[in-house]
Formats: structure tokens, sequence, C-alpha cells
């Protein structure tokens, strides 16, 4: 069981359930909840939960080189999403960048020590931020929800103690669960749209997939061994440059050609651990 966050509200998982009920017994549809409202609540719980395990780092130069990659794919990214996007650096064993709903981005400190260029880090985050247009955090969520559907039931019936564990759970596992292939792709090819339109060389992503079929199995981060056909993935990006050349054909495919990435060497870490404003 993860560390559960304090004061966190479980209305935005278990009001759904409940709605199910009672549409059962009335006999009448329930009244949606709010997507929007319920993205900001699952982001908000995320958040909450990494910042009392410590991990959410408040101020560090290393958000320095991350803010300018970070503003320029928010200036592209926020029309498509009705939530602000913010960043925030953590503090993780593996290299890593996830996505939660509600706009929160959390890029693990080590990734940039780990992406060899500037490219490589803005396709990363151009993924990830296509992972929340596309609302791939909260259909990953339903569908944990309808496999624990019978134990939610029952901890209802059980009561609300043990239904709000069970819907931080759920929270905790948004981050470790793998999303299906085709979300992968998808998001590959809305993050490579998003980047080309930033100014980033879209083949940034191509390049760290290729880094990454070369490595030593052992040592392939999270963020790529929880996705899987990176061959495949490289495939579909190529296509969709091919298809697209008015976007595409001014990027230069040759991996020589990056920008080298600005990161400061043992650079010092704050960690957030009450409730203040960070993230960019
Ligand atoms: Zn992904």
């Amino acid at each position: 069981m993860p560390n559960l966050p304090k004061g966190s509200k479980s209305g935005f998982w278990i009001t759904p359930v409940l709605a199910i009920l009672s549409a059962t017994c009335l006999a009448q549809a329930p009244n949606p909840e709010p997507v929007s409202d319920q993205e900001t609540e699952l982001g908000q719980a995320m958040y909450k939960q990494l910042r009392d395990k410590g991990e959410i780092v408040e101020s560090s130069p290393l958000y320095d080189t991350l803010k300018p990659i970070a503003v320029a794919i928010a200036r592209v990214a926020q029309p498509q999403y009705p939530h602000p996007f913010k960043f925030f650096l953590v503090h993780e064993a593996q290299p890593n960048a996830f996505a939660t709903p509600g706009g929160n981005v959390y890029v693990v400190d080590s990734l940039l020590h780990f992406v060899k260029n500037t490219e490589q880090l803005a396709g990363t985050l151009c993924h990830e931020v296509s992972h929340t247009i596309h609302r791939d955090g909260v259909a990953l969520m339903v569908k944990e929800q309808k496999i624990l559907e019978r134990e939610v039931v029952a901890a209802i019936l059980l009561g609300p103690t043990r239904a709000h564990i069970i819907a931080i759970a759920l929270i905790g596992k948004l981050h470790s669960l793998g999303y299906s292939r085709d979300a992968e792709s998808k998001a590959d090819v809305t993050g490579s749209d998003i980047c080309a339109e930033a100014g980033y060389n879209p083949w940034g992503l191509t390049w760290l997939f290729q880094d990454f079929q070369n490595a030593d199995v052992g040592k392939i981060p999270q963020l790529l061994s929880d996705h899987p056909a990176n061959g495949m993935r490289i495939q579909t990006l190529e296509k969709h440059f091919r298809d697209n050349p008015s976007s595409f054909s001014k990027f230069n495919r040759d991996p020589k050609s990056a920008t080298p990435l600005s990161v400061p060497k043992d650079a010092p870490e704050t960690f957030l651990r009450k409730e203040t404003k960070s993230g960019v």
C-alpha cells in the first residue's frame, strides 16, 4: 500500500460508483461528473502523494534547464487541453517522466543527465503531454476500476474508509501501470506534432528509442521498459514524418545535428514537504 495522502478527497472516485448503484435502484441516468473536475482532483491526489513522499523538487538549478523547454512545449500543447500544464522535477530511482490527469508533468531529475541532447528531452516531454491530451491516464484508471469494480462495490458496502483506501491505491498505480502499445504510439505521433511546432527536432524521440535498443537490457530505465516495441514506434513515427513533409521534412534525422543540453552537475535540490507553489 502506498503512503496515503493526508486529507485527499475520495469523492471523485467513489461518486461514479455510487451513481451507478443509485441508477440501478432508481432506473435513472446519473448526472455525469464533469470530466475536467475529476481530472484535476486525480492530479491533485497524485501531487499530494508525491509531495508527502518528499519526492517533489521545490528548487534546483535543474529547473533552469527544464523551464525553457517546458514553456515552449506548453505554449503549443495548451490550446489542446483545458487545464494548465505544469512541469515538476521529482527525485526517484529511475530516470523517467510521467504525466497525470489535470496537466501536471513530472520529470525525474536524473532524466536530465540521462538524455544525450535537448531533442531527446523535448521528445519525452512532448510524448507525456500527449498522454494527458489523449486522457490516457483517465482511461487507464477507468480500466483498473472495472477490474476492481467488484471490490469497490464491496468496499462501499463495508464502509467509506475502505473505499477511500482503494481509490487512493488506484491513484498510486497510475504511476506504475503501463499504457497500451496503441496509446504509446498515438502519444508519440501527437508528441512529434507538438515538438515540431515548438521548434524541437521531433527525431529526438526516435534517437532515444534507438539508444535504448542498443542498451543493455538491465540498464533500460522504466521510461522505456514500460514502453514495448520501440522498433514499431520508430516505424510509426517515420511514416508520420514521411506522410507530412510540410511539417517534418525540414528536420534533420541525423543525431549528429542534435543540440547539446546544458545540465549543471551536482545541482543542489530542495524538496517540497508542505503545500507551497512549485513547478514551471
Ligand atoms: Zn508513454
